[in-house]
């Protein structure tokens, strides 16, 4: 039962929610497209997509969630019906990353 990050993340990317993950869980999912699809453009310079929880790792403690600013995070019985797809999207992207993509995508604090 892990947490999910949701559409909110997207032109945001805090990252306050990795500093407080005891598991080091978030990633980072690059991909223009999602900001495309929500019309939010990068927070910053090319730091484009959303973060991302690896179910593989969650613990599901739940310290991140507060942590977020926009409310991006659930716990995945949780995740409004509208955002469903972000459930899915971070088990797909977590078990297509290899390791040394999850090396490369860690995602850590401001
Ligand atoms: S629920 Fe706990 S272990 Fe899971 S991502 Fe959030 S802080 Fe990390």
């Amino acid at each position: 039962m892990p947490y999910v990050v949701t559409e909110p993340c997207i032109g945001k990317k805090d990252r306050a929610c990795c500093e407080v993950c005891p598991a080091d869980a978030f990633y980072n999912n690059p991909d223009k497209s999602l900001n495309e699809k929500v019309g939010r453009p990068a927070p910053k310079d090319d730091d484009y997509g959303m973060l991302f929880i690896n179910p593989n790792e969650c613990l599901h403690c739940g310290a991140c969630q507060p942590e977020c600013p926009v409310e991006a995070i659930y716990e995945d019985s949780s995740v409004p019906v509208e955002w469903s797809d972000y459930i899915q999207l971070a088990e797909k992207i977590a078990n297509s990353y290899s390791k040394e993509d999850l090396e490369k995508h860690h995602a850590t604090g401001k």
